[in-house]
């Protein structure tokens, strides 16, 4: 059985009263589901202190991005080791933001898969194609591309703490979902590539990210190879939230 996963990536939103309200909300209302996913909080770094203090046995906290260096003199930068150290469970690896927004090349990604699979997290490797890529039909070739570079090192043990989110870019924060078809297209494509790869492929978690919302959730979740959902703007709301981590089949 592969983990069922539902994490909400907050992205560059949240402050202290926030990080009170919602996770305490989600934690109560979470309570009551009976352990079917693992609901994970991704906050900003700097809140991930305050986040974890709260997370109780109902949920875990995650970094959005951690650097490509163990340690030293990299100003700005947040460890792997550090967001270990603060009790976090995941690592996002090479979201689309961080690809298209600060130059993440597929190479950095992998040394940051490194880095969070030493210091012991789960890393969550973002992959997925532009709106013109998908156009130009290349879709698949991408994602295959930026998971077989991205995971490049990992090996034997290491594969159980890999999770994969497919987040078309054409998806994030767009309102524009992938039918659950195509979703679920993709998913088995990652599937087939983790396998070529020599990765235990029907154990590693396969997430769908870009516009999940309450209501689209069920139809994705249901697909078989579509474990779960990596959530921006509907995790920062509690009701929206939860209602995604109770859409599983
Ligand atoms: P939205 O759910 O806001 O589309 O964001 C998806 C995402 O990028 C999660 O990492």
């Amino acid at each position: 059985m592969r983990r069922k996963i539902v994490a909400g990536n907050w992205k560059m939103n949240g402050s202290k009263d926030l990080v009170q309200q919602l996770v305490g909300q989600v934690r109560e209302q979470v309570a009551s589901l009976d352990a079917r996913a693992e609901v994970v909080i991704i906050p900003p770094a700097l809140y991930v202190d305050s986040v974890v203090a709260l997370c109780g046995s109902e949920l875990v906290a995650g970094v959005q991005n951690v650097s490509q260096w163990q340690s030293g003199a990299y100003t700005g930068e947040v460890s792997s080791d550090m967001a270990k150290d603060l009790g976090c469970q995941y690592a996002l690896v090479g979201h689309s933001e961080r690809r298209q927004l600060f130059g993440e090349s597929d190479e950095v990604v992998a040394r940051k898969i490194e880095q969070v699979l030493a210091s012991g997290l789960t890393a969550v490797l973002c992959v997925g194609e532009t709106l013109e890529e998908r156009e130009a039909g290349s879709a698949e070739r991408v994602v295959a591309s930026q998971v077989q570079q991205g995971l490049a090192s990992v090996a034997g043990e290491q594969w159980s703490k890999i999770v994969v989110a497919y987040e078309p870019v054409w998806a994030i924060g767009t309102g524009k979902t992938a039918t659950a078809e195509d979703a679920q297209a993709m998913h088995a494509d990652i599937r087939r590539v983790l396998a070529e790869m020599g990765a235990p492929s029907e154990t590693i978690s396969v997430l769908y990210g870009g516009s999940v919302k309450a209501d689209n959730a069920a139809a994705l979740f249901a697909e078989p190879d579509i474990d779960g959902g990596l959530i921006g703007g509907a995790s920062l709301k509690a009701e929206d939230f939860v209602s995604i981590c109770r859409a599983f089949p």
